[in-house]
């Protein structure tokens, strides 16, 4: 797994480097915005560990950047910002980011922290086969989903295929706010051309074969103003 550190703080930078190689992980620092996405493109990490104050480009902006143009592998973004720093954007506003921490943080919470991402996924040779959450599993290859029951069965979803690349889409970044432009991108790809609203109908739909009451979701929820985020906690 490759990770890639964006900091200009060489000593965090150097921290979170040496406690993230002590885990096996590959890492390579960048100290400002601009080379962080040439290098980016290059690398296709798994995970990008991003300062919010960055010399030349900044944290919100490199996220923007990175989630317009992912590349194979959508990388994990976990965010760093000072105390109090914007941090209401960062999480809410659909910026990117999968996760934050607070400055100052100790480096076994951001090793935690890491490792809680990359559990997501299931990759092999750069490419994502399998998709795990607390009540939902999906395998990409056999292009099947599971729900798991309150009584550890587990029943098999019948999704059409946007369903599933949906599903799964939500699925690749629990608790990520996703606008309906973003969403759309992803399942149609960039020459898509209609009602951005047909999106609200395919959530709809997944929604009945995914939530116990379709009206109240527990999983798929609504951000108003925004679009949509997918959570799987256990309780
Ligand atoms: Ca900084």
């Amino acid at each position: 797994m490759e990770i890639l550190i964006i900091e200009d703080e060489a000593e965090i930078a150097q921290l979170i480097q040496l406690y993230l190689e002590k885990e096996g992980f590959t890492c390579r620092i960048c100290r400002d915005g601009l080379t962080a996405l040439q290098v980016f493109q290059e690398q296709q990490p798994d995970l990008i560990v991003l300062d919010l104050m960055l010399p030349r480009l900044d944290g919100l902006e490199v996220c923007a950047r990175i989630r317009q143009k992912p590349g194979n592998k959508d990388p994990y973004i976990l965010m760093l910002t000072a105390k109090g720093e914007e941090i209401d954007r960062i999480i809410g506003l659909s910026t990117g980011a999968d996760d934050y921490l607070v400055k100052p943080f100790s480096p076994r919470e951001l090793v935690a922290r890491v490792r809680a991402l990359l559990r997501r996924t299931l990759r092999q040779g750069g490419q994502t086969r399998a998709y795990q959450t607390p009540h939902f599993s999906a395998d990409v290859d056999q292009r099947v989903a599971h729900r798991q029951l309150d009584d550890h069965s587990s029943e098999t979803l019948d999704l059409t295929t946007l369903e599933f690349d949906l599903l799964t889409t939500f699925m690749s970044h629990p608790g990520r706010v996703w606008n309906r432009t973003q969403l759309i991108e992803k399942l149609w790809g960039s020459d898509f051309f209609g009602d951005e609203r047909v999106v609200d109908t395919h959530v709809a739909r997944l929604r009945k074969k995914i939530e116990p009451d379709p009206a109240n979701p527990t999983f798929l929820k609504t951000v108003i103003g925004v679009g949509y985020k997918f959570e799987d906690v256990t309780s």
